[in-house]
């Protein structure tokens, strides 16, 4: 059983009360987490606070040595950690599942870690020397979400550390087993009370709630949902807390008429339905234009009938079951509501337990529930266009804005399309890959900020300029 401690300055924390974790596939218990209270937080923070006085006085190596530790501890631990994140998570070790999860994940501590921000000069003359430095802000306060738990993770606290600050994380309920132990292990290589730990179940406290609105947090970096997003902006506001959001998306994929259907189709596939849908940047509508559009649907459907779906845990698994019982139905109404005004080419009816098959349904448009909300799962709604201008239009028509995608063999004319896309990122011939030296994040509602890069570092740190 998998029965973790909080870790609040750098110590095994034992909390009064528990709560169980289940493991999607089975539906039985992964384990049970601590459920703190907002006393507990307070004390993570506290620690936090004090940690901060040493550690952002530490020399800029000094954090780009620990960095490089952490990412190698999480190295060391993958395969642990690997197993905690399917039976909680549910997403298989193989393919890209919770293994490969792993390796972006220490992939991204050690890209992080390598990053700096060195001393600007922006004036060296008669007239005086300009410095532009860059100052870490304090605590930071890290919510995740259910999807790509110890990636996310890492994606919040390597920067955090990396630029000075200290951090208390704190996961999703339904995901708390693999951040426990990363925190946990990261903790060996740190300096007690710079990465600390909250978990809870969110019923009669909201830890993230509290996280947003405490006065000795300075920053909160949050990747969920938009309308919690939101709320963090809210309660935000009164503290001036820096924000990161990292929220929503419902990207569109548009395929040209002198796409190769065969060529595209495993690509299409894995951008819709990688980690089951359960992905921020997955392409959650395709538009294709009328040409070839039962070619690629025929190609695309071909290739999602071969993929194994199955209890995570088996090697042959390829995709999982859906993470949760909330996600879980919202697929299932979204599903049938479509089934009713499209056609169902593949899939369309709940499994066992939380199992959803892969659904593949043409004959749907801008208006329908299944196109115009954020399913996050395996249902991918495919649109007919005639036009390439209503087919530009209907997928910027859209309060949401983190990526979209041309298929062409054209890619310059790709190019020119993209530059026309209301989000964050474009790819021509693929969706949703994202890689740690490229600033990623939302527009419109899908966010505020950017991760990654020298970009998503500077946003944990302030501006201070030094005229002399
Ligand atoms: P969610 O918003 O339900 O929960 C996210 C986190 O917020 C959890 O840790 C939760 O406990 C916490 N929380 C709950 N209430 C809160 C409150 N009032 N204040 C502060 N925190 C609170 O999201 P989810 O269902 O876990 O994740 C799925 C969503 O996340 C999807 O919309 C997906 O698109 C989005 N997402 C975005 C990105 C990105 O990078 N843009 C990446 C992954 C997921």
């Amino acid at each position: 059983m998998n029965d973790l401690n909080l870790t609040i300055n750098g110590k095994p924390y034992p909390t009064a009360g528990r709560f169980d974790v289940l493991n999607p596939a089975t539906g039985g218990v992964a384990g049970t987490a601590p459920n703190a209270t907002l006393a507990d937080l307070d004390l993570a923070v506290d620690a936090a606070k004090r940690a901060f006085v040493d550690w952002s006085q530490t020399t800029d190596s000094e954090r780009q040595a620990a960095c490089e530790a952490v990412a190698a501890i999480l190295g060391d631990h993958a395969a642990e950690l690997a197993a905690l994140i399917t039976t909680e998570q549910g997403k298989p070790l193989n393919g890209l599942g919770s293994r490969w999860e792993m390796g972006g994940a220490q992939a991204w501590a050690d890209f992080t870690a390598k990053l700096s921000l060195p001393v600007k000069v922006l004036q060296d003359n008669n007239a005086g020397r300009v410095e532009l430095h860059r100052k870490p802000l304090g605590v930071v306060g890290s919510i995740t979400p259910w999807n790509f738990p110890v990636m996310i993770a890492v994606w919040h606290v390597l920067p955090a550390l990396r630029t000075g600050n200290t951090v208390v994380i704190k996961p999703s309920p339904f995901t708390p087993l693999a951040t426990l132990r990363a925190v946990e292990l990261m903790n060996q290589v740190l300096p007690a009370g710079v990465l600390n730990i909250v978990t809870g179940d969110d019923r009669d406290v909201n830890l993230g709630a509290a996280m947003s609105a405490h006065p000795d947090i300075r920053k909160i970096v949050f990747t969920g949902s938009c309308a919690t997003g939101q709320k963090v902006m809210q309660s935000a506001a009164t503290t001036m807390k820096r924000l990161t959001l990292e929220l929503g998306g419902n990207d569109a994929g548009i395929v040209l008429p002198d796409a190769d259907p065969q060529a595209i189709a495993e690509g299409l596939f894995w951008g819709a339905f990688i980690n089951n849908g359960q992905t921020c940047a997955a392409m959650k509508r395709l538009y294709v234009h009328e040409s070839i559009h039962d070619a690629v649907c025929d190609a695309l459907v071909a290739f999602a009938a071969e993929i194994p779906v199955g209890n995570g845990a088996d090697e042959g698994s390829v995709l999982g079951p859906v993470q949760n019982r909330m996600q879980f139905d919202k697929v299932t109404r979204l599903v049938a509501d479509a089934a009713t005004r499209g056609k169902v080419l593949l899939g369309g009816k709940p499994g066992d337990g939380l199992f959803f098959p892969p659904t593949i349904i043409s004959g749907l448009r801008n208006g329908d529930p299944l196109v115009d909300e954020e399913q996050f799962g395996p249902a991918l709604p495919v649109i007919r266009y005639t036009d390439i201008e209503e087919a530009i239009a209907a997928a910027n028509n859209s309060p949401n804005g983190l990526g979209g995608s041309i298929w062409t063999s054209d890619v310059e004319a790709g190019r020119k399309l993209a530059a026309r896309m209301e989000c964050g990122s474009v790819w021509i011939n693929k969706h949703g890959a994202i890689q740690p030296n490229v600033p990623f994040g939302g527009v419109k509602a899908s966010g505020l900020g950017v991760e990654f890069g020298d970009e998503g570092l500077a946003e944990y740190t302030d501006m201070q300029a030094v005229f002399s």
